[in-house]
């Protein structure tokens, strides 16, 4: 044998297990915060949304997406974040494990070192952290099936969340979920007719949720070129860019998809 031989203890490398993620499949990985109701509370959160907390989720997020490779479009509420892979990626050859902790502690790391820059002088009491889970979509009518799903948890709990907070700030509600059975009923009526408030008028941030996506923008830069034998001259350098962008609007329906026919493959 070589004289590179491999150690005896090598064999071990065999007890990993193959989680390669089907070919041509999204690759989508959701990550939620852990236990976010105790930390929400222990960072006084406002109640029902904090738009701190959920312009560090963004801010995270859109880190994850520059940082690693394939993330077609993103989208979060709340305490979580769903990322969708381009199907044909191949990045880190597909490794679900591989995919799924890059994505986590890229963005944990992210959710901690951008802390300040959107609460201030209020301390990080202790480490926060996400679960990861990955699912595979074979088409595109399961991808946006699987995105708007999101989206309406979304919509079902703000709705929630608006009414029960509007009881407990303006209604005067003191027992917690002392009113859930009245809350069954229809609560955009109980927001226009006991409060004057129009559901539809709250921020398309908290109804809808942020989808995060690549926008190509075209840059011009000024370069100082010197040919042999030439006076140097300014050139025009124009080239395509892309930036993460980030929208609050509905992609249930059709609109948002024919807006940007990029993002889904054939
Ligand atoms: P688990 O570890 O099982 O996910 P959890 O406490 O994180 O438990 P979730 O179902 O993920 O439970 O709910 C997240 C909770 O975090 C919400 O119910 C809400 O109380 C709180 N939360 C998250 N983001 C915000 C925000 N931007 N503003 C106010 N509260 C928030
Ligand atoms: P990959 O992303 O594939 O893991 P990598 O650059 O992290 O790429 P590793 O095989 O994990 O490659 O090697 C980690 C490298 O980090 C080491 O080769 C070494 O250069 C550097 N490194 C890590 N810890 C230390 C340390 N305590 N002191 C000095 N160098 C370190
Ligand atoms: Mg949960
Ligand atoms: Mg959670
Ligand atoms: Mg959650
Ligand atoms: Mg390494």
């Amino acid at each position: 044998s070589s004289t590179m031989a491999k150690s005896k203890f090598e064999y071990v490398r065999n007890f990993e297990t193959d989680d390669t993620c089907l070919r041509n499949c999204y690759i989508v990985v959701r990550l939620d915060g852990r236990n976010f109701h105790k930390f929400a509370e222990k960072h006084k959160f406002t109640k029902p949304n904090d738009n701190r907390a959920l312009g560090l989720m963004t801010r995270s997020a859109h880190s994850v997406m520059e940082e690693l490779e394939d993330i077609i479009v993103a989208y979060g509420q709340s305490d979580e974040f769903s990322f969708v892979f381009k199907r044909t990626s191949n990045w880190f050859k597909r490794r679900a494990s591989k995919l799924m902790t890059h994505v986590a502690s890229q963005f944990s790391s992210s959710y901690v070192f951008y802390w300040k820059k959107f609460f201030g002088e209020k301390p990080l009491l202790y480490p926060p952290g996400f679960d990861g889970r990955v699912v595979l979509y074979p088409s595109n009518h399961n991808l946006r099936d699987y995105l708007s799903w999101r989206q309406a948890d979304c919509h079902v709990n703000n709705l929630y969340n608006t009414v029960f907070w509007t009881l407990v700030h303006k209604g005067g509600l003191t027992t917690s979920r002392q009113r859930t059975g009245t809350l069954a009923a229809d609560k955009n009526e109980i927001l226009f007719s006991e409060f004057d408030m129009n559901y539809n008028n709250e921020s398309a941030l908290h109804r809808k949720g942020t989808t995060l996506i690549w926008e190509k923008q075209d840059e011009t830069v000024t370069k100082q070129v010197k040919l042999p034998n030439e006076e140097e001259k300014e050139v025009h350098v124009t080239r395509s860019r892309k930036r993460v962008r980030a929208l609050h609007c509905d992609i249930i329906g059709e609109q948002f998809w024919e807006d940007h026919p990029d993002i889904l493959e054939d």
